[in-house]
């Protein structure tokens, strides 16, 4: 059984009087953004989503339940061009990403609303999340946070050294958290191993870090894994679950707590 996020934080289930209602101050909104696209031979396209989605789920139960977290209907799409030329890859431009997180951001600051976090799943979301986090600031006045939870290297003592920095897509650790909520939906029969030799064409550049690249799935690999999926489990993948969705409650919390106090007072030439 897929894990879904429960009724009570859905935020669609409130009718337009309830949400005038909140306190916008004291409620965070929580936006899932996602991606649909090619996840290996072994992996559903709508993994990032269903893992999103697990993550959210269960750090929701980790908190105490005190009405101050509202969970957005999930925004499954994302920028995945990283992926094209492999079909069942659903992928919306930078542009149309952005203008579709900075809208939403908008109608969360229209309901009255202060504070959204945007919790992402895809290594292809951060920067425009990033930016259009501080647009909404700037714009809005809005206070939008964002999280990446797989930035966190919170697999590290969980998964394979062999996959450490390659692992990125369809690897050890994605293909453990999807055994762990939804077996129904691996394949291991089609478990492929590709780990692009970076490091024996390039000393400093890698596929993520400081200095990095523009890549293409298609210049790294063949059947679209990156990483080697070989040594996954649902035990791992519970593992690590659980490190995501702990991180995340706290994650919650303290974008609750923020109180942003601006500097006053004479500014000195
Ligand atoms: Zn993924």
């Amino acid at each position: 059984m897929i894990p879904h996020v429960p009724d009570h934080y859905c935020l669609a289930r409130l009718t337009t009087r309830e949400i005038a209602a909140l306190e916008g101050d004291r409620v965070l909104v929580v936006l899932s953004v996602a991606a649909v696209e090619q996840h290996g031979p072994h992996l559903p396209i709508f993994t990032d989503a269903i893992i999103g989605e697990a993550v959210l789920s269960r750090a929701l139960a980790l908190r105490e339940d005190d009405g101050r977290v509202w969970a957005l209907p999930q925004q499954a799409y994302g920028k995945s061009n990283e992926h094209t030329g492999f079909p069942g890859t659903f992928a919306l431009t930078a542009q149309t990403l952005a203008q579709t997180l900075r809208e939403i951001g908008r109608s969360v600051h229209l309901s009255g609303l202060q504070r959204l976090l945007f919790l992402n799943s895809h290594g292809g979301n951060p920067e425009i999340l990033d930016y259009v986090a501080r647009d909404l600031r700037d714009e809005f006045g809005l206070l939008c946070f964002t999280a990446h939870p797989f930035r966190f290297g919170l697999a590290r003592d969980i998964i394979s050294d062999a996959e450490e920095g390659y692992g990125i897509h369809g690897g050890e650790a994605e293909t453990s958290i999807m055994l762990a909520i939804a077996p129904e939906l691996v394949h291991p029969e089609h478990y492929t191993v590709e780990l692009p030799p970076v490091r024996t064409f390039m000393r400093r550049y890698t596929l993520k870090g400081p200095a990095s690249f523009g890549w293409l799935t298609r210049d790294l690999s063949l059947s679209g894994t990156i990483g080697d999926p070989r040594g996954a489990s649902a035990e791992k993948g519970r593992q690590l679950l659980e490190l995501e969705a702990q991180l995340v409650a706290e994650l919650m919390d303290e974008a609750l707590a923020l109180q942003l106090t601006p500097p006053t007072g004479e500014r000195r030439a």
